[in-house]
């Protein structure tokens, strides 16, 4: 991390007339959340399962639900790091508008970050939902059902499947989030992408969409990434060291 990058980095948010900031996997892992994606992640081990497996398998849901409360101790005791923090500062004073996240893990809202202000691109795997009237279900009960029967429960509004409320592979992206994550993308003068390798799609699209549109694109994430060669700043180093001293510089 150079000096003179951070130096540039604090430039361009004092100059922004709005900023929005993009986050991956790498703002998390921070945090001690294992980036699933990553060469000896989960999902190198253990194959997904993928959306239309779990709606037409009852032992995939199974899977799926034995899965996902074994991750439970992890989900419920991490906390937001300096990362997070970082971003819920800019919030705060105004400078970022909007805080796009491929992450799941409900950390930007635990910092401090405004529900309203958060755009979850992936879901967010903290509550479930029906898959059919999307009334919000909590885990807590879901999983004592699930120890006592072997199974999870139906919705008790509409005898819906219940899911965690995140988007698997095959799934389709969430409409409402992704015109959310345009409109702010569009809005904005600087993005600023944080710890996301950038290669996976359609959320991957939203750096270019804004450099197209005008804004100035920053790169901060530990290696190199689909989309640094686009970048007007690109900062090869940890997430929260990089944003702390940059707001310490504002
Ligand atoms: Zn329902």
């Amino acid at each position: 991390m150079l000096p003179e990058d951070v130096s540039d980095l604090s430039n361009m948010l004092r100059l922004a007339r709005r900023a929005v900031v993009f986050t991956g996997a790498g703002i998390s892992t921070e945090s001690g959340i294992p980036d699933f994606r990553s060469p000896g992640g989960i999902w190198t081990k253990m194959s997904p399962i993928d959306f239309d497996a779990f709606v037409s398998s009852a032992e995939m849901r199974r899977e799926a639900w034995r899965r996902r409360f074994a991750m439970e101790e992890m989900f419920a005791s991490v906390k937001p790091n300096a990362g997070h923090e970082a971003v819920a500062a800019l919030v705060g004073r105004g400078t970022v508008s909007h805080v796009i996240t491929q992450n799941i893990d409900n950390l930007h809202q635990d910092s401090g970050v405004p529900e309203t202000q958060v755009i979850e691109l992936h879901g967010n795997t903290r509550y479930a939902k029906c898959l059919d009237c999307g009334e919000r279900l909590e885990l807590a009960p879901i999983r004592v059902h699930f120890e006592t029967h072997g199974e999870p429960p139906d919705c008790a509004a509409c005898g819906g499947l219940v899911k965690t409320a995140t988007i698997s592979f095959g799934q389709a992206m969430p409409e409402i989030e992704m015109a959310r994550a345009e409109r702010a993308t569009l809005g904005c003068d600087l993005f600023i992408v944080l710890g996301s390798s950038l290669v996976v799609y359609p959320a991957a699209g939203f750096p270019m969409l804004a450099k197209r549109n005008g804004a100035r694109l920053v790169i901060v994430n530990r290696e190199p990434t689909e989309q640094d060669e686009f970048a007007d700043l690109v900062i090869h180093a940890g997430i929260g060291e990089t944003m702390r001293a940059a707001i310490a510089e504002l």
